[in-house]
């Protein structure tokens, strides 16, 4: 039997709280904010095959997404993307999600402690023995932190341990989300125009949306990348009302700041101690930013791999974060490559590409619904025509692609003992891939 601590009653952390007291293993989860109240105050986006795949209950207050259009800078010509019903991701009640959760881990065995915050790591010989709490030193065979992405504790780890500190400014998403009452005499949009995502608004290096949901309200959504100010969130805002006028006057929920990193994850998530997990490794998928479902896989397998072994020891670790990476991450690295590219293309060229048809609703629900992507003859022949007219832009896609393919590659060699030779080898070669 193993002591283990989480920080932080984040969704990766709960789930591997769940998995890790089930064996019997004494489990506490130190969270901050009270009962109840443990994440954001609305709904988000959760993968549908997440829940049967880890035996979960869909929380009764969920609804099914909707469809979804994307508008270019500049444009009014959206590009709806129809999925099937049966195939929609579940808007989630986040307060109710990470209640059931920890009621789940509670039922396992382990502890959940509210409105207490952890102050510090204990870190001697460059290993991590435990958490400070309320003053007091708590010792444990390992800490799990799941403190979200600007984790304190991961920026206090020594340098020894290789575990990167803090992302970098464009590794970040800065985003003000604020869920609106209708405005009063003001008809719904129709179906293709309910779920709007304006790619780049005004030629910001972001996003804004608009959605109005099943339970009449409005949920409105400004992001950028890097920092966020007032006056951004103003600007938009007020663009977002003349496109929308079916936002009210009054805030319901939320209307507060928040980050997502839209990075690869963390290339060591592990040390001595130690495991970095959900935002704190940088779990989100680049360029979405979701980050639900590939934290609870990460949970599960973490837990998994402790189980099965009876152990902390870092190669126990270094081996979950291999299948980590083979079943989950290896993608994110391709993602953050086309990211990258996205960031920097001009409005134009991104207008182009959807106004034209060069990027078709079949081929964004292929690529999203997890498909594949197949093209005929025909299709190839029209959009190879399309390319012609923006050469220079299409062949620095595809350059960012091919990129991002290599990234793909070079993170799936990922050592699969814990062997700090190689380790350090593999890393450096991953980062050469992004420092260019
Ligand atoms: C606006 C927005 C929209 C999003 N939409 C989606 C979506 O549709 N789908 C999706 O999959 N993901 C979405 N995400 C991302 C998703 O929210 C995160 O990936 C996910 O919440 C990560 O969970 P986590 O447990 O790692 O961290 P967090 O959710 O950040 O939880 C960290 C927890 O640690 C606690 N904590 C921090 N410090 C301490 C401390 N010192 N002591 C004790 N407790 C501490 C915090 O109170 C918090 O409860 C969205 C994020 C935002 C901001």
């Amino acid at each position: 039997m193993k002591k283990i601590i989480v920080i932080g009653a984040g969704i990766a952390g709960l789930q591997a709280a769940k998995v890790l007291a089930e064996k019997g293993n004494d489990v506490t989860v130190y969270e901050r904010s009270k009962q109840g109240k443990v994440s954001y105050n609305w709904r988000d986006d959760v993968e549908y095959t997440v829940f049967d795949e880890l035996n979960l209950p869909i929380p009764s207050d969920s609804i099914r997404t909707q469809n979804v259009a994307f508008l270019a800078p500049y444009s009014d010509k959206p590009l709806f993307v129809y999925q099937e019903e049966s195939k929609m991701e579940w808007g989630v009640e986040r307060h109710t999600f990470a209640d059931m959760l920890a009621n789940r881990a509670i039922d396992a065995g382990a502890k959940v402690v509210y409105e207490t915050a952890v102050e510090s790591l204990i870190i001697s010989d460059e290993v991590v023995k435990g958490v400070v709490v309320n003053g007091e030193e708590i010792f444990a065979d390992l800490v799990i932190d799941c403190s979200g992405m600007d984790s304190k504790f991961r920026a206090s780890l020594p340098a020894s341990m290789g575990i990167t500190a803090t992302p970098n400014d464009d590794e970040a998403f800065t985003v003000y989300r604020a869920i609106f009452d209708k405005k009063p005499g003001v008809p719904d949009p129709d179906q293709k125009n309910k779920r709007l995502i304006h790619l780049k608004p005004e030629g910001m290096l972001g996003i804004s949306w608009c959605v109005v949901e099943p339970d009449d309200s409005v949920n409105v959504l400004v992001g950028k990348i890097g920092g966020l100010t007032d006056k951004d969130v103003e600007e938009n805002l007020k663009l977002l009302r003349e496109q929308h006028p079916i936002i009210g006057d009054n805030v319901t929920r939320g209307g507060i700041y928040a980050r997502i990193p839209i990075r690869y994850p963390l290339l060591k998530m592990v040390g001595d101690g130690y495991v970095a997990i959900g935002d704190a490794a940088f779990m989100t998928i680049p360029l979405i930013g979701s980050g639900i479902a590939c934290g609870l896989r990460a949970g599960q397998m973490l837990g998994e791999e402790i189980n099965a072994q009876d152990s902390t020891d870092i190669s126990v670790l270094w081996k979950y974060q291999v299948r980590y990476y083979q079943n989950v991450a290896k993608e994110h690295f391709l993602i953050d490559c086309m990211k990258r590219k996205v960031l920097v293309a001009d409005c134009y060229d991104v207008k182009y590409v959807i106004e034209s048809g060069f990027i078709t609703e079949d081929d964004i629900k292929a690529l999203t619904g997890g498909e594949g992507f197949k093209i005929t003859g025909k299709e190839l022949c029209k959009k190879l025509r399309l390319a012609m007219k923006k050469l220079p832009f299409i062949l620095s896609v595809v350059g960012a692609l091919l990129k991002g393919v290599g990234a793909m590659g070079k993170a799936s060699k990922i050592p699969t003992e814990y062997d700090e030779k190689k380790i350090d080898k593999w890393v450096k070669k991953v980062e050469k891939v992004f420092a260019k």
